[in-house]
């Protein structure tokens, strides 16, 4: 296949190119590089030294004998090179992975919620107009995430994607129906996720566009086997407050013996992956696509389900750290259940790896391998949803 990956210098884009370029696919990255900007922005950097796109290309020819193409192109300011791109390249899918993907990024002030919506939309929407535009069949798939759910859901399974109900007709008939789950976004951020998913449905619906929306749980770890091939392949490891996901975050104040900042009580319950089971995932979507006609495909991907306060004693066990309770930034529930159905992937052949088999290893190969790069004064989380919080280093409970 030949797949063009947007956002494909990205945390997640990085390894997956690498992983299909490496099962023989043809890769071509697109990427305005503003993830490497916002590091500028926010005087942070990835806690592993990454390397520049030319570096990381030539390395990679160098180690597979693999070329893979890279444009610098901002998917949503610059819709005419990114139509005349699919044209001349006239590839058979699109992974699309750019998007500002930080809900703290996005709550920062009102320019960061203007920036989110005006990038992840825009984005959205001109790789839709210009598949259609360009009336090749590529098949789109995006990476989406488990927080267009919201997170309480009264003990069900959360469904992949739509959720089956009964409309009651005025005469009194039952007539069963699916419907798209209601979203309930918790962050400007996750608005734009929901708001894609109705950008996916309608582009299938009135073009005929085939779309896969992958609804991913928070990914944690660094490597994969291809990036740990080489030192110039790394991926970027986000340990700030912004980016810093909780799982990576947790490593990696672990490692340098800085206590696990638990957001509120920790109750919350979120859904994780491993980067390694990213990649896969995205090759067993590219590689079950939906059939010509068939509504957008939905996938959970994620393999297993934490409260943050477990997460944190357990690592707080295995590595004697502390633990420290710190006001909430986020307006959510205090604490939640969540069951996930993640059937699809599983019956595709995924072999999950779990916490258990990985969380030493990112601790000691990476967290504290490059632990001396840390800026200790970027791990906070400054960001607060609402006016009436106070802005700043979140206080100690
Ligand atoms: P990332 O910020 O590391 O990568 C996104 C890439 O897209 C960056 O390289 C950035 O420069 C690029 N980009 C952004 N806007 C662009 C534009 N307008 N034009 C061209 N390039 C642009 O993020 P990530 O962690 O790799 O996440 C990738 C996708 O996966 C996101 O859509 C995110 O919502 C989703 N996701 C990530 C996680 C996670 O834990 N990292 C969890 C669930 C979902």
């Amino acid at each position: 296949m030949k797949v063009v990956i947007l956002g494909g210098d990205g945390f997640c884009g990085w390894p997956t190119s690498l992983h299909l370029s490496k099962a023989g696919h043809e890769v071509i990255i697109l990427d305005n590089l503003s993830r490497r900007n916002i590091d500028n922005e926010l005087e942070t950097d990835s806690l592993t030294p990454i390397s520049s796109m030319g570096v990381r290309l030539a390395a990679w020819k160098e180690v597979s004998g693999k070329e893979i193409k890279f444009y610098n192109l901002d998917i949503a300011q610059e819709y005419d090179r990114l139509l005349n791109l699919l044209l001349d390249e006239k590839p058979d899918a699109i992974v699309h992975f750019a998007e500002q993907r930080a809900a703290p990024y996005s709550m920062k002030s009102p320019r960061h919620r203007r920036y989110t919506v005006d990038n992840n939309i825009n984005a959205t929407h001109n790789t839709l107009c210009a598949i259609a535009e360009s009336e090749l069949d590529i098949h789109l798939v995006h990476l989406g995430t488990m927080g267009v759910y919201g997170y309480g859901t009264a003990g069900m399974k959360i469904p992949e994607g739509y959720l089956d109900i009964e409309v009651v007709a005025e005469n009194g008939e039952r007539i069963p129906q699916q419907i798209l789950y209601p979203p309930n976004p918790g962050s400007v951020y996750h608005m734009t996720k929901t708001q894609d998913q109705l950008l996916f449905a309608y582009y299938n619906k009135n073009d005929g566009v085939r779309v896969t929306d992958l609804h991913q749980g928070i990914v944690w770890g660094t490597d994969t086997e291809e990036t740990k091939l080489d030192e110039r392949l790394i991926n970027r490891f986000d340990y700030d407050g912004d980016y810093g996901t909780v799982l990576n975050r947790f490593l990696m104040q672990a490692a340098i013996g800085y206590p696990l900042t638990v957001h509120g009580t920790g109750g919350q319950t979120r859904a994780f992956i491993h980067i390694q089971n990213t990649v896969r995932c995205v090759e067993l979507a590219l590689q079950y696509p939906p059939e010509k006609g068939e509504r957008v495909k939905i996938l959970n991907q994620m393999t297993e389900t934490h409260r943050v306060r477990d997460l944190a004693k357990l690592i707080a066990s295995l590595t004697n750290t502390e633990v420290a309770y710190v006001d909430n930034p986020r307006k959510e529930a205090a604490e939640n259940e969540l069951k996930v159905d993640n059937s699809c992937f599983l019956e595709m052949g995924l072999k999950p790896t779990t916490l258990a088999e990985g969380l030493l290893h990112e601790v000691t190969e990476i967290a504290k391998k490059y632990a001396d790069h840390a800026d200790l004064a970027k791990i906070p989380c400054t960001s607060v949803w609402t006016k009436d919080q106070k802005a700043g280093v979140p206080q100690l409970k």
